[in-house]
């Protein structure tokens, strides 16, 4: 089994666009959406839910009021100032960092550290096989363990029903949910768009699955928007060694399937989707000389 996780260095360059055509041109696969702040695979896939799983990570504290004699100890040592003091302590589950002090110095036992309910994930069916998505409540912060969690239940998945590849869809950027997204990928597809920030954030990206030594191809997408700077993005992916898998070209067809919420290579001839094809052909040639794959902890 192989994973291919595409990612870019910056949003809106039409990554999941490509992550959903692919999805639509691959067979044997299991797709997975780790793009946890923002998913929008499934609006490409509409899939239909068939398990669903509450995400716990980290503690909040709360107050069991019966208890509290408000005393204020709480509030004085809380550094992230979530104690306000009413009848009792009352503690704001939006800024409390679950660091316990609270609970550890409060005389009369009355702070309980609750585990975290943060997010769900699912395992989902789709026309075009199985897939694994999540959703993180906002203002939650644990991304790059809940990509951690659904990679391992993908691999499961895709054990499960004998799939031959994880089709990743990424968060872009290079944090934690990046960091967390690249663990055992046995290549990375980077989606870059013809402009001075795209140039910028591909070469992070570059130092990023350098730094964890990742094969790393690249596609160049809406590249006649801006000629030369596509021709200075290959410039630069040459002297980096990375292999220009394709070019895609602007085309409204692809506002249009976004629209209709469908995959792009489901029209049969706009140019962006023979692109695509073109690319997907590409990268499964590559997919195939890939060596056997080597567990990797990052
Ligand atoms: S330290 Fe305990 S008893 Fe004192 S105000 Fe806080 S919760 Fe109440
Ligand atoms: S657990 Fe830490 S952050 Fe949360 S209320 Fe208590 S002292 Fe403040």
């Amino acid at each position: 089994m192989k994973e291919i996780l595409v990612l870019s260095g910056k949003g809106g360059t039409g990554k999941t666009s490509i992550v959903g055509s692919f999805a639509h041109l691959a067979d044997s696969k299991v797709m997975l959406d780790c793009d946890v702040d923002a998913s929008d695979l499934h609006l490409l896939l509409s899939p239909e839910t068939i398990e669903e799983h509450e995400f716990r990570s980290g503690v909040k504290a709360r107050v069991e009021t019966n208890k509290c004699s408000a005393c204020g100890m709480c509030a004085e040592l809380c550094q992230f100032e979530s104690v306000t003091m009413e009848e009792t302590a009352v503690i704001s589950r939006l800024s409390c960092e679950g660091c316990g002090v609270c609970a550890h110095f409060c005389p009369e036992d009355a702070i309980r550290l609750d585990e975290n309910h943060c997010g769900t994930w699912y395992i989902s069916d789709t026309a075009y096989g199985p897939f694994v998505h999540s959703q993180l409540f906002a203002g939650e912060e644990n991304s790059g363990k809940l990509v951690s969690h659904i990679k391992s239940e993908a691999r499961k998945v895709a054990e499960q029903s004998g799939a031959e590849l994880i089709l990743i869809d990424g968060s872009p950027g290079v944090g934690c949910p990046v960091i967390a997204s690249l663990s055992n990928v046995d290549m990375v597809l980077v989606v870059t768009e013809p402009s001075q920030s795209g140039k910028h954030d591909l070469e992070r990206i570059l130092d990023l699955t350098d730094h964890f030594k990742i094969l790393t191809k690249l596609c160049i997408n809406k590249w006649d928007l801006h000629a030369e700077m596509s021709d200075e993005i290959e410039l630069l992916a040459e002297r980096r060694g990375v292999e220009v898998l394709g070019k895609i070209p602007f085309d409204s067809t692809v506002i249009d399937c976004q629209i209709q919420g469908i995959p792009v290579t489901a029209s049969e001839t706009s140019p962006a989707a023979c692109s695509i094809r073109d690319l997907w052909k590409k990268l499964q040639k590559r997919i195939k000389n890939l060596p056997q794959q080597k567990e990797v902890s990052l």
